[in-house]
């Protein structure tokens, strides 16, 4: 039975210089912690991480990425924590193995119409390629132990690894593991099927070891002779995809095909230019078929496989003349083939132990963009390949496991939406990951949703301000529209006045004379109570129509600069940007002149000190060499687009209230500049007084919109 003795020897075996009693260390801490568990098959379950670290291996991954893999299933299988791996194996290691956990959470039943949302998922929550590895080994591993298993979970599994890990294996140019884990899905999704193809194709290989050897020799020989440094390997195709192949072509039978096996010539690297060249002695040498020539080193396929493909005819013995199919590539090129394009640009990079063990090229995602040069002609594996792809795009569960793919910033309420009208319209609460949250709470990849409803719940206005998705926006909005008129009056009358107090302004009067002028037009009473109405059914927003009715005036400029600030005080690294950027380089203040803080100021570059600064006024300056000015703004100039608000935020006090104000105002990247308390006349009651520093209307307008839902919050009101 396999032994971590195994692993430490093919460990030295690749020559990784890995820590190995931490390698030891990480199975011991495996071992006891799945002590006593079994695999289906029997075996202690520790064999099956085992299997897993020994696989990872062959994609010469990094130390962490083979104690994760020993891990991998400790958190969720047994009593030991994340916290614990963390605590002996640092947070590196945690964040891999919380990363396999949260793929567990990527289940496919059938072949669902959401497959390929799901597959996007599963890559966009791998948010570390190095996790998608260890997952493809995991699977690997229990799809070769899967015939312990019950059979309705066998097919379940093997549907699963079908719809998701194999196109994504084959989607990194991971031949090896996809070509293995299609023959186990076959095995188990289509026994009869798959006992046909492997019975003939035992015999027909028993039948041509003989011939594929003396071919095999026969263009050994033939390469050797004319100097090359390769060799021929044969390969067999797999047995999904002669399957695949017998049912498009409408056959049955396995020698009817006559690409079951290819001759690889594998050249050393130094031969790249030299690949066509070989293929030209080739051709000349034993007729090609017309129209089986294929050139993917020019233009590689989607995955980043290269090779040149050709068949010919002439190269077998006398009297079983048949066409052989040649690839000829190098070794790199054969490398990435098995183990996919990343894993061979990880290869690369462990000659390197400097680079690979810098935090920045731990992010593998990052780097491979960078790496996009390297490997020519497969801008699209990048693309494929690149987590950004899905940064506007989130993918969440069902409680039961089904994906919703959603906008950026969805909330509980889009997410309801998306799986049924009535969902939406009498959602009451949301449960994110177990936990209660907000129905603006913004949702991200990953999260398991559920939507409490109540029968006679209905929209309100306040969705339609954080809602993302066009369907529900409109399905609130037709929910709105159908309300009761005069019902939906009173709201839109409670809506605009909440907002007039909370900018401190007195609220509508029953004439509703307020609106008399709106968007330049005089407005009858029945406009004006159209107007309001509108609001209500979300046709209009409140936050336009004060806009209109109280236009900038609400905001206040702040007064001029606090301090002119002293030279003396400037640091002047800080508070001096280039072009909008922090400077990088010496700076130092100079004797004839003074600084006040908005007057603008210039950079002179001296000779060999830096940058001297200067305020453009100064006659010194301006008499310098106008070649050797550059242009300096100071830092805070760039802020005093502000306006400074007062807020008094009335509360009933609850633990933890303030850090939830103050966390709204921070999301919104909104300054505090000042808190303070005031007495209320109830004692129940408290009021704080914030003084902010806000950009615009909008945001002022949102960020109260939004305090006003914090739990306890009673009232917000602008001030001043
Ligand atoms: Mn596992």
């Amino acid at each position: 039975m396999i032994s971590c003795n195994h692993l430490v020897n093919k460990i030295k075996k690749l020559g990784f210089e890995f820590d190995i009693p931490r390698i030891r260390l990480a199975f011991e801490f495996a071992n006891q912690a799945h002590e006593g568990q079994k695999r289906f098959s029997g075996d202690p379950y520790i064999i099956h991480p085992l299997e897993v670290a020994m696989r990872i291996l062959d994609f010469h991954p990094d130390e962490d990425t083979v104690i994760a893999a020993l891990l991998h299933d400790v958190s969720e299988d047994t009593d030991r924590t994340l916290d614990d791996i963390e605590n002996v194996f640092g947070p590196g290691v945690r964040s891999l193995v919380r990363g396999m956990e949260k793929l567990s959470q990527v289940r496919s039943r059938v072949d669902e119409p959401e497959v390929e949302n799901l597959r996007k998922m599963f890559l966009s929550m791998a948010s570390d390629l190095r996790v998608i590895y260890i997952k493809l080994c995991d699977r690997w591993h229990n799809m070769e132990t899967l015939a312990y298993v019950r059979p309705e979970k066998q097919r379940r599994i093997a549907q699963e690894t079908l719809n998701i890990y194999v196109p994504i294996a084959s989607r990194m140019g991971i031949y090896s593991i996809k070509a293995n884990l299609e023959d186990l899905c076959f095995k188990f999704l289509n026994a009869d099927m798959y006992k046909l193809i492997h019975e003939q194709l035992e015999f027909y290989t028993k039948q041509n070891t003989n011939f594929i050897n003396t071919e095999k020799d026969t263009l050994t020989k033939f390469l050797h002779k004319r100097g090359y440094n390769c060799r021929v390997a044969s390969r067999l195709k797999n047995q999904y995809s002669i399957y695949k192949k017998l049912k498009k072509k409408g056959r049955s039978l396995v020698s009817d095909l006559y690409d079951i096996y290819a001759l690889r010539v594998i050249v050393s690297d130094d031969l790249e230019d030299k690949l066509y060249q070989i293929l030209g002695e080739i051709h000349s040498t034993w007729s090609p078929l017309a129209n089986r020539f294929k050139d993917y080193v020019a233009v590689s396929k989607p995955n980043g496989y290269q090779s040149l493909h050709t068949t010919v005819v002439g190269l077998g013995l006398e009297e079983f003349n048949r066409p052989v199919e040649i690839q000829i590539r190098t070794e790199s090129m054969h490398r990435q083939a098995e183990f996919g394009a990343a894993a061979h640009w990880l290869y690369k990079y462990h000659e390197n132990p400097d680079m690979y063990n810098s935090e920045k090229c731990l992010d593998w995602i990052h780097e491979l963009k960078n790496v996009e040069s390297s490997i020519k002609n497969n801008t699209e594996f990048i693309e494929n390949l690149s987590m950004d792809m899905f940064n506007d795009r989130i993918f969440v569960l069902t409680p039961k496991g089904d994906v919703k793919d959603l906008p950026e910033s969805s909330t509980p309420i889009d997410f309801a939406y998306a799986i049924h009208t009535d969902v939406g319209n009498h959602c009451v609460m949301a449960k994110v990951n177990d936990s209660v949250v907000p129905l603006d709470h913004e949702l991200r990849s990953g999260d398991v949703v559920e939507v409490i409803t109540k029968k006679d719940s209905e929209p309100n206005h306040y969705w339609l301000s954080f809602v993302v998705t066009s369907e529900a926006k409109s399905k609130i909005k037709s929910y709105l529209r159908n309300a009761d008129p005069d019902k939906t009056f009173k709201e839109g009358r409670d809506v605009i006045n909440k907002y007039l107090e909370s900018i401190g302004k007195p609220v509508l009067d029953p004439d509703l004379l307020v609106l008399k002028r709106f968007k330049g037009a005089n407005l009858n009473q029945k406009q004006r109570y159209t107007l309001v109405e509108e609001v209500a059914i979300g046709k209009f927003s409140v936050k336009d129509l004060i806009k209109d009715i109280y236009p900038m005036d609400l905001l206040v400029k702040p007064k001029t600069k606090k301090s002119v600030k002293n030279s003396k005080n400037i640091d002047f690294s800080k508070e001096i940007l280039v072009d909008g950027q922090p400077v990088n380089f010496p700076v130092k203040k100079t004797n004839c002149c003074i600084f006040k803080l908005p007057e603008p100021i210039g950079g002179f570059v001296t000779r060999g000190s830096g940058v001297s600064v200067h305020n453009l006024k100064c006659k010194v300056f301006q008499n310098t060499d106008d070649e050797r000015k550059i242009k300096l703004q100071w830092k805070d100039t760039q802020k005093s687009d502000m306006y400074v608000v007062d807020l008094s935020i009335e509360i009933q006090d609850r633990v933890g209230l303030l850090k939830d104000v103050v966390e709204v105002i921070s999301s919104f990247g909104v300054n505090i500049l000042d808190v303070s308390l005031r007495e209320s006349s109830d004692s129940t009651k408290t009021l704080k007084l914030f003084s902010l520093a806000v950009k615009d209307y909008d945001q002022l307008v949102s960020l109260i919109m939004k305090l006003n839902v914090i739990e306890n919050v009673i009232k917000v009101s602008k001030i001043n």
